[in-house]
């Protein structure tokens, strides 16, 4: 809007206002001109001016505020192009057949045209084929339905990629409330679509996994229960065989039974590891706890390993600053630790000693250590070396016929006693194994 030059109008009020002035002064200083009807004319004519030129002031007036608040619509306008141009969102509006009318930078970009080639097409050639009789019949319902959100469908930009969108559509009225145009704010989400999918996919894995996971537990147990049962008889029964033959009777069968013994134990111990490590993960394992002396305990688990260590030449030393500690724990699940930490340093050592110390800690707990001179743990490996199944001395492990379940038991049983256990070792140097444990286990 420009502004209406008064000024001439001003100029012209101001020599009608003088000629008015002269006029006047004439007719009274003039006697023959004087008469009632010409002074009052002459008067009247004086006050209309005057009010003219007050008029001509207040319309100045007006017209600077009408002036100002354009300058400030003009402002605002400019804003809401800025905030429409610069959108992060593609916004489009569009007639009612949807033909794009206008569009912002953002829009451009996403349907891969210019602006200028964009304005008057039609939408519909941006939706992917499949979609289009779907599109139009949607198109169709707006000037009644108004408003669609987050309305998803394929479509495709010039020479481009097709992309998920999801668009909501808007009826904009005009003041009898009739549909004259449709605003539309467009978004390319086939990266959430794709995330969406992943995360269904993962989602479902992970119910397969837990499953999986469920079975092979329930599998574990049944088949521990169902060979520790006759797997007991077997030795059992070989060990008596083992009592009733005289010795040099017959050096071959004694060798069999002997064997028979041997691989039963050790087939034994192994299926008593899975079926604890099941009831472990099932939680189905309770302590029994009692007071007992850890120093007894530890003499009896080295006593029970000595044989193990003297085949490999190694020394099994017991170090502790008090031998009268007691414990208020399950020794048969503590004695479990012990051993199968015990056993692993024997077995992953080649020369040198397995030390098993322990000590008293402040505010009522306890540290139990073995030490070994072995072949030590690579710093990857450590993270690692307490899940289920995970061996790294392969070779090592087949030769001394590991499950790879030891230390998973360990850690469990150690959590189920409201300790911790940490590892420290160094590749050709040698491990350790800590455990810090309450003096009385909590029940
Ligand atoms: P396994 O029945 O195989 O001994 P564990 O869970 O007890 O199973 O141990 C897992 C793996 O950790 C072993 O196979 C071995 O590679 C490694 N390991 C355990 N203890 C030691 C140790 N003291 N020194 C070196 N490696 C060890």
């Amino acid at each position: 809007m420009t502004s209406i030059d008064y000024s001439f109008f001003g100029e012209y009020v101001q020599t009608v206002q003088h000629r008015a002035q002269v006029l006047y002064e004439n007719a009274i200083g003039n006697s023959s001109i004087q008469s009632d009807l010409t002074i009052t004319c002459l008067e009247e004519l004086r006050v209309a001016v005057e009010e003219l030129q007050v008029a001509e002031e207040e319309l100045q007036q007006q017209n600077e505020v009408l002036v100002a608040a354009q300058s400030t619509i003009d402002t605002e306008r400019q804003r809401y192009q800025d905030l429409f141009e610069f959108a992060p969102d593609a916004y489009i509006v569009s007639d009612l057949y949807g033909v794009v009318r206008e569009a912002n930078r953002a829009a451009t970009a996403l349907l891969n045209i210019s602006h200028h080639y964009l304005i008057n097409k039609p939408l519909v050639n941006f939706v992917a084929d499949s979609h289009r009789s779907g599109f139009r019949a949607v198109l169709s319902q707006l000037t009644t339905i108004h408003r669609i959100q987050e309305w998803e469908l394929p479509m495709c930009g010039r020479k481009s990629e097709p992309f998920e969108a999801a668009i909501t559509v808007q009826a904009v009225c005009d003041r009898h409330g009739k549909s004259i145009s449709l605003r539309w704010l467009i978004r390319d989400i086939t990266t959430r679509k794709q995330t969406e999918a992943k995360l269904q996919e993962t989602q479902l894995q992970n119910l397969e996994l837990v499953e999986a996971d469920r079975l092979k537990d329930q599998f574990m147990a049944t088949i521990s229960h169902e060979l520790r049962t006759p797997m007991t008889a077997i030795l059992g029964f070989s060990q008596l065989l083992q009592k009733r033959i005289e010795p040099l009777e017959d050096p071959q069968i004694e060798s069999m039974v002997e064997r028979i013994v041997r691989n039963s134990k050790h087939l034994l111990s192994l299926i008593e590891e899975l079926l604890d490590f099941s009831k472990l993960k099932a939680r189905r394992l309770e302590l029994n706890p009692l007071t007992f002396s850890l120093n007894q305990l530890a003499i009896e688990t080295v006593h029970e390993l000595q044989s193990l260590s003297d085949q490999k030449g190694l020394a099994l030393q017991i170090d502790c600053d008090n031998p009268n500690v007691s414990l208020f724990n399950d020794p048969v699940r503590v004695r479990q630790v012990i051993i199968n930490l015990l056993s692993n340093a024997i077995k992953f050592t080649d020369e040198g000693q397995v030390t098993l110390g322990f000590w008293e800690l402040p505010e009522g707990r306890i540290m139990i250590a073995v030490q070994d001179t072995g072949m030590g743990i690579d710093l990857k490996d450590q993270e690692n070396i307490f899940q289920e199944f995970w061996q790294i001395h392969q070779g090592s492990t087949r030769k001394n016929q590991g499950t790879g379940l030891g230390l998973a038991i360990v850690r469990a049983l150690v959590e189920l006693m409201q300790g911790s256990i940490t590892i420290d070792s160094q590749v050709g140097q040698g491990t350790t194994f800590r455990i810090e444990l309450p003096r009385n286990v909590r029940v």
